[in-house]
């Protein structure tokens, strides 16, 4: 009797347990997949317990990787930041938001009078939704007036973005929906770990094997995505471009070239046939150091395909020469005329969450929403008329987001407002920026943590999390998507869009920031796209609420447009443009004072900066610290074993981490995350040469030496 007493208060409880049960609906906030799931929360007594389930949507198909299992515990956190900080004797006190407010328009004033408008800078990122990406750039050019706004973006799609806008006249990352992968017969994946940085999308990949697709991954080393390769090809790191051309010449040599295509569809072959019949194999094989058979082969493969796609991510394009990179794999896709069907296209892997659409609506230096120019006359005045001021009120463009850091350390930017960004381990040679950041009269970072950046600021304004706030980013596909808040916000915590609007009313520019919620200021983001490169007109939040809608989508009964460029590309002329662009030498070579080359990247427990995975147990405990990869034969000729603490050595400083063998990277290139602030930053001593194009800095390749740390003390 007492047993079954006790098993119905067991009952019973539990039954309690799953009435108290709730779930919402949300999206991961990481990768540029933007999977959809529901955060299901048990309430037991006392404690909480939270799980992830995934939800279905046509990117992710009811797929979630392990950061998206996990995403909640960093907006959980405790040490989510719950009320504006101000730095008093070197120490964050708490103040009120009307004193932060107050201290904010103070500055502004203060520093735009002493040393001009441009003075005060704005630095966004991609991670932003579309609706504060958006009023992030009209909040810079409209209640600030300065030139100076860039985002983190800039690290990121730059290069792929300036060579898609050149080639094709319109930059969307992928020119075709992910659902075109299963078609191709041949993929190319140059510079991109899917695997790691967007593992949900990897069934699509298995889909494409299943149908028989011969698969080449161009990488230094053999990576988790690679081990699906039918053929790897290895290259020397920062050696794409040669690599590319390389691939061009086999295609052009051996008859691959689709002449119908080409004449009608393109710009420019002629000239580029003259510079690809002057290549010559053994040079290209020389400096990729991939053998000639290889590359024959990848071209060959490439060329017989009925179907094909090539996909770059960073690995291709965070390089001195990244655009010229990505510019010679479109040339080869135009050459052979494999763009504009079903499973023939191009693509550029977006790596954060709004890597799209934080590119497309005004937060870059020389951009104004839907694509537009900030130098066009036309479209100066289309956003002014928007916006309700006239165009010559508007700023021109400004500088690059690492050109900022040196005009900061220059003195020529006195002032800075970070939103969604943590520069200080993010940006190269970051411990410039880190000492650039310390000249600033005044800095103001709003973040959900004290990130490495934030607590160099003389004011930290605590920001919503993806969990709080509404609104809606753009995925890998070029499909927007809606993303509805699934809890309420902690303690003083604002979104950053009621930040912006709190500070521009502040300044008397308020009629122009009149915004209650997020869905006022897309409306206003629609109208201003409206007609633009990126047009969003036509996609509502009623529609969102039912659909991710693939953007140009110019009115409401538009479907949204999946394929790009079926019929004709996007310059004036509907051609597309073939570039012949020359060999550029990296400024920085290996030698025998740093023979290896340092590439880095990310890995899949983390994301970016770290602010936000380096907080979540689960992903923490995956992997706690940096490492280096380096070939066990390299490690041993500098006597580092296995687990060891190594200093990382470079023109530009030191950083030290553990080594982890890996015998499928070359045996002069080691690989080190970049997710870690600290003694493992490995941005501190990155390369901050820039691409001539798109000012995209060289992460993925410098010299650097290796020796194992002994002593600390004596390092
Ligand atoms: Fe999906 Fe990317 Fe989030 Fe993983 S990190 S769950 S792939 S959105």
């Amino acid at each position: 009797m007492a047993m079954t007493n006790e098993l119905l208060r067991y009952f019973r409880a539990k039954e309690k347990e799953r009435a108290s049960e709730t779930a919402a609906a949300t999206q991961c906030p990481f990768c540029s997949v933007q999977c959809t799931l529901q955060l299901v929360e048990e309430r037991i007594v006392e404690r909480r317990r939270y799980k992830a389930v995934p939800t279905d949507n046509p990117t992710s198909n009811g797929r979630l990787c392990l950061k998206g299992m996990n995403a909640h515990q960093h907006a959980l956190h405790p040490e989510r930041l719950l009320f504006p900080l101000a730095k008093v004797d070197g120490r964050f006190v708490r103040v009120s938001w009307e004193e932060a407010l107050s201290l904010i328009v103070e500055r502004i004033i203060s520093i735009q009078k002493e040393d001009g408008v441009d003075a005060f800078a704005v630095y966004g990122g991609g991670s932003l939704t579309n609706e504060e990406a958006y009023l992030l750039g009209k909040f810079a050019r409209v209640a600030l007036k300065t030139r100076h706004i860039d985002y983190n973006g800039r690290f990121c799609m730059s290069a792929a973005a300036a060579a898609m806008n050149d080639a094709f006249g319109l930059d969307r990352g992928l020119t075709n929906p992910l659902s075109d992968i299963p078609l191709a017969q041949t993929i190319i994946l140059a510079g991109t770990n899917i695997a790691e940085c967007q593992p949900t999308l990897m069934p699509y990949f298995y889909e494409a094997k299943k149908n028989g697709a011969f698969i080449i991954v161009v990488d230094p080393r053999e990576t988790k995505t690679a081990a699906l390769a039918d053929l790897h090809l290895p290259l020397k790191p920062g050696t794409d471009a040669a690599l590319a051309v390389g691939i061009g010449k086999v295609l052009l040599d051996e008859g691959f070239i689709d002449e119908t295509f080409v004449r009608e569809r393109t710009v420019g072959f002629t000239e580029w046939k003259q510079h690809i019949e002057a290549v010559k194999m053994d040079e290209i094989a020389r400096v990729t150091d991939v053998p000639a058979e290889k590359i024959r082969l990848a071209a060959r493969k490439y060329g017989e395909a009925a179907d094909a796609i090539v996909l770059t991510a960073r690995g291709l394009e965070q390089q001195a020469d990244g655009y010229a990179a990505v510019r010679h794999w479109m040339n080869v896709v135009l050459a052979t005329g494999k763009i504009g069907r079903p499973g023939s296209g191009f693509g550029s892997i977006t790596g954060q969450g709004n890597g799209q659409g934080g590119r497309e609506h005004g937060q870059k230096a020389d951009q104004l929403p839907g694509y537009r120019s900030i130098e066009h006359p036309e479209h100066r005045r289309y956003i002014a008329n928007i916006w309700g001021i006239s165009p010559d009120e508007l700023p021109r463009k400004g500088v690059s987001a690492y050109e900022m850091m040196q005009k900061i350390g220059a003195g020529e930017i006195t002032g800075l407002l970070v939103m969604g960004s943590n520069p200080v381990v993010s940006s190269p040679n970051a411990a410039f920026v880190a000492k650039a950041m310390q000249k600033l009269k005044f800095l103001v970072v709003a973040d959900m943590f004290l990130s490495e950046t934030a607590e160099l600021a003389d004011l930290v304004l605590p920001v919503s999390s993806y969990l709080e706030d509404e609104g809606t980013v753009t995925n890998v596909e070029g499909r927007v998507c809606f993303r509805p808040a699934a809890r309420k916000r902690p303690g003083e915590v604002k979104h950053d869009w009621e930040i912006l609007c709190a500070i521009a009313h502040k300044l008397g520019k308020g009629r122009f920031f009149p915004f209650t919620s997020a869905e006022e200021i897309f409306n206003e983001l629609r109208l201003a796209s409206r007609g633009g490169k990126a047009d969003y007109y036509g996609v509502t939040y009623e529609r969102l609420r039912r659909e991710r809608v693939y953007w140009p989508c110019p009115d409401a009964h538009h479907p949204g447009t999946p394929r790009l460029f079926t019929e004709r590309f996007a310059h004036p002329d509907g051609k597309a443009r073939f570039a012949v662009l020359p060999f550029r030498p990296e400024k920085e070579e290996t030698d025998e004072w740093y023979p290896l080359y340092l590439t880095t990247g990310r890995v899949l427990a983390h994301y970016l900066s770290g602010t936000q995975t380096r907080r979540s147990p689960a992903l923490s405990a995956r992997q706690p610290e940096a490492v280096v990869e380096i070939h066990p034969r390299t490690a041993k000729r500098y006597g580092i074993g296995p687990g060891m603490l190594v200093r990382i050595e470079t023109r530009r400083g030191a950083a030290v981490v553990r080594s982890r063998y890996n015998d499928q990277i070359r045996e002069d290139t080691i690989f080190v995350p970049f997710h870690w602030s600290g003694l493992g930053q490995i941005n501190n001593v990155t390369s901050d040469e820039l691409d001539p194009h798109c000012r995209m800095p060289a992460f993925k390749r410098c010299a650097a030496r290796v020796r194992p740390v002994v002593d600390l003390g004596r390092n």
